[in-house]
């Protein structure tokens, strides 16, 4: 079986475990810390063996797939003892970070995506399902589009095609996140022909047009490939995945994973959770389901007026129905996660607690129907025309099982009193026989005079009478003798020997029937299954919507109104979502306006902790919410429609990926170039800061001059440089931007309000002191600014020592000395002229 299986460490069922043996051991029992033993299998040497508690294997399997690992389940495949010989047994299924519908491998509020990719030219293939809830998506794109998607997604697996593979090993560790595993498959098990076979199969199709465009050959290879991936690591079709969306850009405002990062749309950047990200402080949902769908909504906003709207009219219609949203909001309490029970009835594992969860969810089903029909935008009333009639089926889970059903049906005992008369029978005569055992015990002690005589049981005596040793010269002669303890001796007669007949074979009977009547349970469930399914998607989205409609009303966020893309955007007391959350502090409101014409840039200056990047950040997250169909924190919001937002934010390093924080700040500012549009949004904070003054201002300044002038964008440019405020008036489309402060007796007060002009201090030596620096360093600090300002580019450096020679630092005459004065940029000869002006001051 191992060499069937060599990428696999082998699960092997023995008995009530599951055993790894050889190399498998070894390395399984340092990761998971079990002990390591060994047995005898004929060889010199015992093999070394491990093993695991089959009704705890999930856990461990979890944990062996997150780190990594493959796990290939093999079980008995016939019953112990039916058949001379050897148990059979063969592998019923493999398991790997993607394809795991074990419960304890995930977080319930997240999609557990596998994705598999392939590259022909320069067109990359990807396809990505979670066979827990049946969301299966394909794409045809670029090598961005790629990137893109896996970061939003968050993958736990990736399958790719050779060529793909190298791709993705490189790509950055914030674009991979949490990829536990990445295998390469060989590129010719896959051809397209296969693959459209394989496709046309699963969906049972006969042409694939209405899911995938004629026109991605690569999309159709990388769907194919991954239902194959999957339905052989199942071993079976898995039909949960019965139908896939292209997904297609155009219908997309896109973030990529730098934008998704800096902006913090699902983790804080200060320790990568939840807490501090746009999620945490929009979530407000109350269902697994509504959890995963909001993080979808939010990782893919879409571009659309009508998209857009369709969603805020439901959002509007919810907020203004406070009564309607509230006992809608009681109703989801109850709402279990039907997508990922509805996964478990695809994938054979749903159990008949399982079964109950559904139940409880089909319960509610009607109350939330009757609660939206009084609503009367689109998205509700089709929400309310797909959330389907279950009473039959409910009717049917409400006869059969009992309230606390277990999680396994092995043992029966979750069949309710009256549904089945045959298994009421048993069940009485079981209940009779237990009854009847404890009158003989009290019987027997009564005519033997035996005090300490006891009728006990267990699995592999059955039924005994236990007589201790003291007594045994009272034990009459009908007793047979059935075992020997070292302080008592087991007895049986022929009455208790029909009686355990009859009780064990009561037991028998009963789980039998339990059984058969789950089996039946099982094929109506299964019929209902997709019908199941669109039910689970719409209570998801109607989780989304009262958790945007909850939120607009308790933090007092407006409906945005969309405009065509192109058109001015204006915010008029716009907020942070994430700082206001935080309710540490009032935050002050601020407006923006920003068009395709005379205010494409607003350059941002003002002293540090001013408020420049949570400002620029809250006018990107609200235009991120208002293509999501969310409400924003402002007053009023024109937002016009955005194809993508870049950011270049703060400095970071990557060093893993060989890249210093200047490094990493070009290949931002690269890729926003190459990218954007005019109809994109960029945020650009301190953009040439990882370098010396000079060619940082040079390079801050040449990338306005090109955003104004040919990209075009609506752009927000904070900086320290004062100098670019010169491109005011000079630069078409560029507006200059403070954030206010006072300074009252030399100390400073943040006003947080952002006003037309530039701020012509830095004020950085006074935020310093703040942060605690000593003051030696700070009044030193001054007195240097001072010497610098004064254009006496000669500062003596402080001596320590009065012996150490003097050092002169000039760095404005060092930097013109390296000039070709025959060549001067228009910007070099700013600077010169600025020096000279100086001076002659
Ligand atoms: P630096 O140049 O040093 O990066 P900055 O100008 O970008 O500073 P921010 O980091 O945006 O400053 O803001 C500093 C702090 O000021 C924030 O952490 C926030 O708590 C507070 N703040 C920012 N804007 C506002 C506001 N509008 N209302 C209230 N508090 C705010």
């Amino acid at each position: 079986i191992k060499q069937e299986y060599p990428d696999c460490v082998i699960f092997y069922r023995l008995g009530d475990f599951y055993e790894m043996f050889f190399d498998d051991a070894k390395e399984v029992s340092e990761l998971l810390e079990l002990t390591l033993t060994g047995r005898d299998c004929g060889l010199k040497e015992r093999a070394p063996m491990c093993g695991v508690p089959y009704h705890a294997a999930d856990a461990y399997i979890a944990k062996l797939v997150s780190f990594g690992k493959k796990v290939a389940i093999c079980e008995q495949l016939t019953v112990p003892g039916a058949q001379p010989g050897l148990v059979k047994r063969g592998v019923i299924r493999i398991v790997s970070s993607g394809t795991m519908t074990e419960d304890k491998g995930f977080d319930s509020k997240c999609n557990n995506y596998i994705l598999s990719a392939c590259l022909n030219g320069s067109q990359y293939g990807i396809a990505w399902a979670d066979i827990t809830t049946g969301d299966f998506y394909c794409q045809q794109t670029n090598y961005e589009g790629m990137a893109d998607v896996i970061a939003r997604i968050n993958p736990s697996e990736i399958i790719a095609q050779k060529d793909a593979y190298a791709v993705i090993c490189d790509l950055p560790e914030q674009v991979l996140q949490q990829v536990r595993k990445k295998s390469e498959y060989v590129d010719n098990k896959y051809s397209f022909l296969d693959c459209t076979v394989v496709l046309k199969k699963q969906f049972g199709v006969a042409t694939l047009g209405a899911f995938i465009p004629d026109d991605k050959p690569e999309a159709i290879r990388a769907a194919g490939a991954l239902v194959s991936y999957i339905n052989d690591s199942q071993m079976r079709k898995v039909d949960i995945l019965s139908k896939i969306t292209y997904f297609s850009d155009e219908k997309h405002l896109i973030l990529d994973s730098t934008a998704l990062k800096n902006l913090e749309v699902m983790r804080s950047l200060r320790d990568g959770n939840a807490y501090g990200s746009l999620l945490w402080a929009i979530d407000n949902t109350l269902t697994a389901g509504g959890g995963r769908k909001l993080k979808e909504l939010v990782s893919f906003p879409l571009r659309d007026e009508k998209d857009i709207n369709y969603r805020l009219d439901g959002v509007a219609d919810l907020k203004n129905n406070s009564m309607v949203r509230e006992s809608l909001r009681e109703s989801m309490r109850f709402v279990k996660d039907l997508e990922r029970l509805c996964g478990r009835l695809s994938n054979k594992i749903l159990t008949p607690k399982d079964c109950v969860q559904i139940r409880s969810t089909l319960a509610v089903v009607p109350a939330i129907k009757f609660q939206l029909a009084g609503l009367s935008s689109k998205i509700i009333n089709d929400i309310y025309a797909n959330l389907g009639d279950y009473d039959k089926l409910y009717d049917i889970l409400e006869r059969v099982f009992v309230d606390d059903a277990p999680v396994t049906p092995r043992e029966g005992k979750f069949v309710k009193n009256g549904f089945d008369e045959e298994l009421d029978r048993y069940r009485n005569l079981h209940d009779n026989g237990s009854a009847k055992i404890r009158e003989m015990e009290e019987r027997e002690r009564e005519t033997t005079g035996i005090k300490t005589l006891r009728i006990k049981y267990n699995k592999v005596f059955g039924y005994y009478i236990e007589v201790t040793n003291s007594y045994l010269s009272q034990v009459p002669y009908n007793y047979m003798r059935k075992q020997t303890l070292v302080g008592a001796e087991r007895f049986y007669t022929e009455e208790l020997k029909k009686l355990e007949v009859d009780i064990l074979s009561s037991v028998e009977n009963s789980v039998r029937i339990e059984n058969e009547i789950y089996e039946k349970v099982l094929t109506i469930l299964f019929d209902s299954l997709n019908s199941m399914l669109k039910t689970a998607k719409c209570l998801s989205m109607l989780d989304c919507l009262l958790s945007f409609a909850h939120v607009a009303k308790k933090n007092n966020y407006v409906r945005p109104e969309l405009l065509a893309a192109g058109k001015p955007l204006k915010i008029v007391e716009g907020r942070h979502p994430v700082v206001e959350a935080g309710g540490k502090i009032t935050f002050i409101p601020n407006d923006t306006y920003l068009n395709n014409d005379d205010s494409r840039m607003m350059i941002i200056t003002g002293p540090n902790m001013a408020g420049k990047s949570t400002y620029m950040r809250q006018v990107a997250l609200i235009t991120l919410m208002a293509h999501v169909g969310s409400f924003v924190p402002a007053k009023e919001a024109q937002i016009p429609l955005t194809d993508k937002i870049f950011t270049r934010v703060g400095a970071s390093d990557n060093l893993m990926f060989n890249q210093s924080t200047f490094m990493v700040e070009m290949t931002e500012v690269a890729s926003i170039v190459r990218n954007a549009t005019e109809n994109s949004m960029l945020i650009l904070d301190e953009v040439g800061r990882g370098t010396s003054t000079f060619d940082g201002l040079s390079i801050a300044w040449a990338v306005v001059e090109y955003l104004t002038n040919t990209v075009k964008a609506k752009t927000l440019f904070a900086t320290h440089y004062h100098e670019l405020s010169e491109l005011e008036g000079n630069v078409e489309g560029v507006k200059n931007y403070k954030i206010e402060l006072k300074e009252i007796n030399g100390e400073i007060v943040f006003l947080r309000k952002i006003v037309r002009g530039s701020a012509n201090k830095s004020f950085g030596i006074e935020v310093a002191s703040l942060s605690g620096i000593p003051k030696d360093i700070t009044t030193r600090a001054k007195d240097i600014l001072k010497t610098l300002e004064n254009n006496d580019v000669t500062v003596k450096a402080k001596k320590s020592d009065e012996n150490q020679p003097e050092r002169q630092y000039s760095y404005v005459e060092k930097y013109l000395s390296t000039l070709d004065l025959n060549n001067v940029t228009p910007l070099q000869a700013f600077e010169i002229l600025a020096y000279l002006k100086s001076k002659a001051q």
